[in-house]
């Protein structure tokens, strides 16, 4: 979720999962929060979003029956992961051994993606990561550290471990602290695969089985977070069999190619080089149907988003940095009488490709039009 500089981890931000929330939210209320829990969900379930939200659900000074405030003191600094009773334990490769030195990249990776994959991590700290991660001794032995301290402000000091997998003989280090953490302290292991995870730490804590999101539930999160055609969104919500860090990472795969094709296409529009123009629609028209609606609605998505670059709230404007940059110099060629007359040519696209007119024909007259309508605003300036 580009341009947010705080992890939206309150319930109703997290996708789908309900039924999990509710229960969690039933287990706090209900005074039953076990010190130890491991939040076991497969890959992209949400299991580590949902963690973060239980966790500033219990220490919020102002929860509702449905959710933590957002706005409390303590909400604040949760969401922006830097309250300081708040710690992380994640895999490491050498030389780092231990999180504290890594933590600014965690936090990073974390707010842009709460749904990241191992791989993702290790990657971030190091990219020609072919070493194996791992949680080491001497992280174990600062998390026994840092949770003996008392509790800064905290009504619940909170150690997140993310991914015990990475735990091996050193997680024996740590099986007193799980099973009589110190009082008011919140353990959540975030686990993956339990079947990785050493029985003995397996015992120790209060499993909350996490299932996979239904492909309605990506689909959706597609549409509303990604910006993602509802279509497209449904396939690529099958494709990601409830993993939803695969289905950002499809999504971007296919916008970026959709980004390549619309830059040069507005610049074809505007330079009316016809050659290179007829070149681009040959190309544009040889990819089907389906694609050209894609990308249409793409386009239409782009002319918006410079509108709100321009006049707009650029808050709202949900593109990645490199579509940012591109709209901030286009959104020039752009004013209030043309740029409602190429979202109508655009809208008229694609009922045209729907009643299968010719795509080639379309496109050439499509792009003279857009083309003229570009260099209006240019000669209005003059
Ligand atoms: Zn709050």
């Amino acid at each position: 979720m580009p341009f947010q500089k705080i992890i939206p981890v309150q319930f109703k931000q997290i996708i789908g999962q309900q039924f999990i929330k509710e229960k969690l939210i039933n287990m706090a209320k209900t005074g039953r929060i076990s010190h130890t829990q491991l939040f076991a969900g497969p890959e992209g379930s949400g299991n580590l979003a949902l963690a973060l939200a239980y966790a500033q659900y219990v220490n919020c000074a102002a929860a509702t029956d449905e959710d933590s405030c957002g706005q409390c003191p303590s909400c604040i600094k949760f969401q922006k992961l830097i309250h300081p009773d708040l710690h992380f334990t994640v895999p490491t490769i050498s030389p780092y051994k231990q999180t504290k030195e890594i933590l600014v990249e965690w936090r990073e990776a974390l707010i842009q993606n709460p749904y990241i994959n191992d791989f993702q991590w290790l990657q971030t700290i190091d990219n020609n990561a072919n070493k194996q991660g791992n949680i080491t001794a001497e992280e174990c032995r600062d998390i026994i550290n840092r949770l003996g301290l008392t509790s800064y402000e905290a009504k619940f000091k909170t150690q997140i471990i993310w991914l015990p997998e990475y735990l091996h003989l050193s997680g024996n280090i740590l099986l007193k602290l799980l099973e009589e953490p110190p009082e008011g302290t919140l353990i959540i292991l975030v686990a993956n695969n339990t079947e990785k995870v050493i029985a003995t730490i397996l015992s120790r804590a209060q499993t909350i089985k996490i299932p996979k999101l239904t492909d309605d539930e990506i689909a959706e999160a597609l549409v509303k977070y990604q910006n993602c055609m509802p279509q497209k969104a449904a396939d690529i919500a099958r494709l990601s069999d409830g993993d939803y860090n695969l289905a950002i990472s499809l999504t971007a795969m296919e916008q970026d190619g959709y980004f390549g094709s619309y830059s040069a296409w507005m610049r074809f529009c505007f330079s009316g080089k016809v050659g290179e123009l007829q070149k681009w629609v040959d190309e544009m028209a040889g990819s089907g149907r389906e694609y050209v609606k894609n990308f249409l609605g793409y386009s239409t998505q782009m002319i918006r988003a410079a509108f709100l670059i321009k006049y707009g709230d650029q808050s709202l404007v949900r593109v990645n940095e490199e579509e940012k940059q591109f709209l901030m110099k286009f959104s020039g060629f752009l004013d209030g009488r043309n740029l409602p007359e190429i979202l109508k040519s655009l809208d008229e696209a694609v009922v045209a490709v729907e009643r299968n007119a010719n795509l080639k024909i379309l496109f050439l007259n499509l792009s003279l039009y857009i083309g003229r309508q570009l260099k209006k605003a240019q000669q209005a300036k003059v």
